[in-house]
């Protein structure tokens, strides 16, 4: 039994799916988090049920990727039931969709979510009355809370159970009356005169044709006579009205009839117009002077909190947890096995020392990652993207990739495929180019040696220009590839504020926890993997040799070839070279490459020796040139596979590299003229 999820973005879908299914599918207060299906398993009543967690869409028209992923699935793979996630504090634009689902004829529940909210703001909400008007069964829930939640799957499955798909009907007893309503039972008619199209959702397919899908009628392919004759019935429709065409007829034709709905449905505690408590909020936060200043300081103590005495106390103590702790341990075990000398340097330097180093830095990930769940979770996020929108777009960039973007802040994998919401696909390419730019989690332990080593006293304020410079360089070279490579009209962007809601303390565990559990894993497979192979490489020597001295080994002749490039950055030695090719793999791994490479013990050691290794400035540009330089090959791969090409991968990569080698240069330079 395959039961899907759907509705308008941001209402609940994936937060419902986390609860059945028990994954922990990102859950975020924005439009746009889920790009792709997800499926899992529900138990009920000892029975396995399939969920289908689908893209949030605002109508079943296929404009951009999340809709003709959804469209795809509904009609395609056809569910046995689908429960359509509403946002009971916006009806009247969430039952915009649910109208449409009824034209796939496939079993409707409808879930009224977010009943805390409805309450809260004193609306009475009449789920009866709703399903009687309807005529489908509306379950009231509160997701987050699992309110009801029971119900609503038993409802669901029962359906399931009970009702087959029926292609000759819609779901429920809404129909349209009028010139809509009989031009879309003409149409329908018309259809099913094609034995071949019976078991497809006519209805649904009648009103696409009607609003002049041209999807639809490919897919169709129909005859000439059965063309022909809609073609009539369509031009007799559109000479019914007006003004208007065909599209916004039906859209019309549906909001009528929503609005009727309504009107049976719900009583609204407050007048329209009133400001609720998030547009007062808003007055302040979106305000045309403040926006700006006031996103910048967020961010700021963000960083003064991570890098603050807090998050450097907690990363020491780990430091010497592991270090002292595990580090000794197995030396003296080493030492009482009389364990050959490579051992050592392969179990303690290679495997502790590289990994632990890396390891050290988790307290302050977790620090950044919670801050930053809060302001997602809270709605705050959402209303960045909106402020940086307004200043984008003087500049001719759209506000919608700055979405995807602020994603990249955790991930590049995850944020270049939120670029999907994009509908234009020039605009779309763009943000895939220029989302590596923004700071990546993984790049936090660079930061924290880095900064923690020589510029202590600022540690927060130097991360903070980090995360500025990315993003600057993410809008300049934004602007740069819209005026050559990308020319073309700016798409308006219209995007929802979500409510500004208290971010539920089991979500932001579940968020805090997934991260660092990702974070964990990469460190016990590829850093340890890396920090192995980084430790071979080093101390052999072509001829495959056990080198005594690593200036022999293949690193160290790889890096020589490396390190002239890097004398302009102000590194010219052959180890960060060769980390900052390491880094490639994962970029914490130039952090524990390095640990490996200096032949320090922990990331304590190295972070001694670093002051005789780089001067401040060059550690600075060092920095900047991590910050910037091509992404991992994990963002690598899904930047091919979302662009469709490897050669648009490669130059993304390059031109990032370029970017990277300049910038850091300049910054060299003036900060060897500051320092
Ligand atoms: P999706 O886009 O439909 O998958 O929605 P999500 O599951 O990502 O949820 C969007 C936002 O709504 C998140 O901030 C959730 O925490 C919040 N949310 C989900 N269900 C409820 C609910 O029942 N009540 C309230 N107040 N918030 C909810
Ligand atoms: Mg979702």
């Amino acid at each position: 039994m395959k039961i899907a999820l759907t509705g308008n973005p941001n209402s609940g879908k994936t937060t419902l799916f986390n609860l059945y299914t028990g994954a922990s599918q990102y859950v975020g207060n924005w439009p746009g988090v889920t790009v792709e299906k997800k499926e899992g398993t529900a138990k009920w009543q000892g029975e396995s049920v399939t969920l289908v967690d689908l893209p949030g869409v605002y109508s079943l028209s296929p404009y951009s990727m999340e809709e003709i992923v959804t469209r795809q699935v509904l009609v395609n793979e056809r569910p046995d039931v689908l429960i359509d996630v509403i946002d009971g504090t916006n009806l009247e634009r969430n039952l915009y969709l649910a109208v449409q689902l009824m034209e796939l004829s496939v079993p409707l529940v409808l879930a009224v979510n977010m009943m805390d909210e409805v309450e809260a703001k004193g609306d009475r909400l009449d789920c009866q009355s709703l399903a009687r008007l309807l005529g489908i069964p509306v379950v009231p829930i509160a997701a987050r809370k699992g309110e009801n939640t029971d119900e609503l799957l038993r409802v669901a499955v029962d359906l399931a159970k009970t009702v087959p798909y029926n292609p000759a009907e819609p779901v429920g007893s809404l129909r349209y009356d009028g010139a809509t309503g009989k031009a879309l039972r003409e149409v329908f008619a018309i259809l099913r005169e094609l034995p071949r199209l019976q078991s497809l959702p006519l209805w649904f397919y009648a009103a696409k044709l009607l609003e002049g899908d041209a999807d639809a009628a490919k897919t169709l392919d129909l005859p000439a006579e059965q063309t022909a004759r809609i073609e009539e019935a369509v031009k007799a429709w559109e000479s019914s009205a007006l003004y208007g065409d065909r599209e916004t007829m039906l859209a019309d034709t549906r909001y009528k009839i929503i609005t009727a709905i309504c009107r049976g449905a719900i009583v609204k505690a407050r007048s329209e117009g009133a400001l609720t408590l998030s547009d007062r909020i808003d007055l302040v936060v979106t305000n045309r002077v403040l926006a700006l200043p006031l996103f910048l300081f967020i961010m700021f103590v963000i960083f003064a909190a991570t890098f603050g005495p807090l998050g450097s106390i907690l990363s020491d103590g780990t430091g010497a947890l592991i270090g002292d702790g595990l580090g000794d341990w197995v030396t003296r075990l080493l030492d009482n096995a009389d364990a050959p000398a490579w051992t050592y340097g392969l179990l303690v330097d290679a495997v502790i020392g590289g990994v632990g180093g890396v390891i050290t830095f988790l307290p302050q990930i977790l620090i950044l990652f919670t801050c930053l769940s809060i302001l997602e979770d809270s709605g705050y996020m959402a209303r960045a993207a909106f402020i940086m929108d307004r200043l984008l777009h003087k500049i001719g960039l759209t506000g919608k990739s700055f979405i995807p973007m602020l994603m990249g802040f955790g991930c590049t994998t995850p944020a270049v495929m939120a670029a999907r919401t994009m509908e234009n696909e020039r605009d779309r390419r763009l943000t895939i180019m220029i989302i590596p730019f923004m700071s990546c989690g993984a790049r936090l332990p660079i930061y924290a040696l880095f900064a923690g080593t020589f510029f202590a006293a600022r540690q927060g304020l130097v991360v903070f220009f980090m995360y500025l410079l990315g993003m600057l360089v993410a809008v300049g070279s934004g602007l740069l590839l819209k005026n050559t490579l990308f020319r073309g009209a700016v798409a308006p962007f219209v995007m929802e504020l979500p409510p500004y809601r208290l971010p539920s303390p089991a979500a932001l565990a579940r968020h805090v926890w997934e991260k660092g559990k990702g974070f964990l894993i990469k460190a016990g497979t590829v850093i340890f993997s890396m920090s192995v192979l980084v430790w071979l490489l080093q101390n052999f020597d072509w001829s495959l040799r056990l080198v005594s001295d690593n200036a022999d080994s293949i690193f160290a002749s790889i890096g020589r070839l490396l390190a002239p490039l890097f004398a302009p950055l102000g590194f010219g030695e052959w180890q960060a070279s060769v980390s900052v090719l390491a880094g490639v793999v994962a970029k914490e791994t130039v952090v524990s490459s390095m640990i490996v490479l200096y032949g320090a013990a922990s990331q304590a050691e190295l972070a001694a020796m670093l002051p005789g290794i780089f001067t401040p400035a060059a550690a600075f540009s060092f920095m900047v040139f991590c910050l910037l330089y091509m992404p991992c090959i994990s963002a690598f791969v899904s930047i091919r596979r979302e662009m469709n090409s490897l050669k648009w991968a490669l130059g993304t990569a390059l031109f990032e590299t370029a970017a990277a080698y300049f910038i850091a240069m300049i910054a060299y330079h003036i900060a060897n003229m500051v320092l």
